[in-house]
């Protein structure tokens, strides 16, 4: 019989490229047919056939409080009855970058965008206005979205597609883009050793998830803000993903390091599309209208996404959140690994706060081409039999997960235990 799901995919390709308005989305690494969502609550999904899963994608990362919290719906309801939209300033979008500045030390002025794409597209512009440089620096398999100069050699979608830069980038764009390798410090040295005068900005993710999980190994962000610091270069930590998901202070509160720049989204916006920029004061102030650097949005700082992401970020702050957070997501990497163990299958998993990594590896991977070497194909064999099984993890091996404060021990448990007996077919 013929699933709603097939149903919806099939009708969704005669009008939507690929069927789908995102490219993860279409389970192309995966195969299969997507799960159209129709609702979601809490820790749960449910798809166009009614059919329920404990989900680990969490929207990509903004559902860190779980799926449709009521105080961020209520939220939502009480800004949209005050209007929609005004394309003029607002309480509520000064309150949210006073919240976001109070919390984030590095952050003395921030600007509200839509999406991540928009934070980083921004700041690389602004970097650029800053320095009066062109180039810029990033790693192989870190994805940033999807604005020209940063769709080279990047991850999520393009990695999962085996074409990791983008058709329709100009090579006179792409030869700003210095692209090294995640964790080389040395490889950084050499660069700025060779043409400081041309590079504006480093950007990194800090822990990258966009090429499955990985950690920054000790010393790295360090090199990094050193080398920026001396050659007069922009370190921008783009927190689109980690920013108040691996901790109340994102990365940067981490590892101690303050960036010059720091790109917001996801949990920032609870659900509704909401990113962000902001850093040093002295760089903040070249963007329009006080600067030179032009940056606007029709729908920035709207006054519903700016409610939900208020809400959101409120919710992370009550006492003892990230602990719970951390617990659980570790709860289920340590589950997972030793589940895995004794079905004998190689695997390994790490977390950072609410952020996951499973691989098909013996050992944590601690580069990109670590990640690449991992065995994809039982990766997606995992996928799928925890798909049917109803766990809806990330649907490519080179995506990261995300743990919301709605996963309590039952759901975790009973993930693993899918897992175990998943394995165990695995071996
Ligand atoms: N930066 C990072 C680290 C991301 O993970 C993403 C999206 O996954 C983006 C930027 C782009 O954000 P958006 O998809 O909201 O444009």
């Amino acid at each position: 019989m013929t699933s709603r799901n097939e149903t919806l995919f099939q009708r969704a390709q005669q009008t939507i490229p690929g069927g789908v308005n995102s490219p993860v989305r279409a389970f192309r690494s995966v195969g299969g047919t997507p799960r159209f969502l129709a609702r979601a609550e809490g820790a749960r999904v449910w798809d166009a056939d009614g059919k329920a899963y404990i989900d680990y994608v969490g929207s990509w990362g903004p559902a860190i409080a779980g799926h449709a919290h009521p105080a961020i719906v209520e939220a939502v309801r009480e800004a949209a009855l005050k209007g929609l939209s005004f394309g003029a300033p607002t309480e509520s979008e000064v309150e949210m970058a006073e919240l976001i500045c109070e919390l984030l030390p590095a952050v003395d002025m921030v600007r509200l965008v839509s999406s991540g794409t928009e934070a980083t597209m921004s700041a690389i512009r602004l970097a650029r206005g800053f320095t009066g440089r062109d180039a810029i620096v990033k790693f192989e398999g870190c994805y940033h979205g999807h604005a020209d100069s940063l769709l080279v050699k990047a991850g999520s979608g393009l990695l999962t597609f085996g074409n990791p830069s983008s058709g329709g980038v100009p090579a006179d764009f792409a030869k700003h883009t210095i692209v090294l390798d995640y964790n080389d410090l040395q490889q950084v040295e050499d660069v700025f050793k060779a043409r400081a005068g041309e590079i504006a900005a480093i950007i990194v993710e800090p822990v990258a998830g966009n090429m499955n999980l990985i950690k920054p190994q000790p010393g790295f962000l360090e090199g990094l803000r050193r080398i920026c610091t001396e050659y007069g270069a922009v370190l921008i930590f783009d927190e689109v993903m980690t920013g108040f998901r691996v901790g109340p202070q994102g990365v940067a509160g981490l590892y101690g390091i303050t960036p010059d720049l720091t790109t917001l989204g996801k949990v920032i916006g609870g659900g509704m599309p909401v990113g962000a920029f902001g850093g040093r004061r002295d760089i903040m102030e070249k963007i329009a209208p006080l600067g030179s650097v032009y940056q606007a949005g029709t729908l920035s700082g709207s006054p519903v996404a700016v409610a939900a992401g208020m809400v959101s970020l409120k919710l992370t702050r009550e006492p003892g959140f990230y602990e719970g957070l951390a617990a659980s997501t570790q709860r289920l990497v340590c589950g997972l690994t030793a589940a895995a163990k004794d079905a004998g299958v190689t695997f390994s998993a790490d977390s950072v706060g609410g952020m996951f990594g499973v691989y098909f590896a013996d050992k944590v991977p601690a580069s990109f081409s670590d990640v690449m070497a991992s065995d994809k194909e039982r990766f997606n064999r995992f996928f799928h039999a925890m798909l049917e099984a109803g766990h809806y993890f990330a649907p490519s091996a080179f995506e990261a997960g995300f743990v919301s404060a709605a996963h309590g021990a039952a759901e975790i448990d009973a993930t693993v235990a899918a897992a175990r007996e998943v394995f165990a077919g695995l071996a």
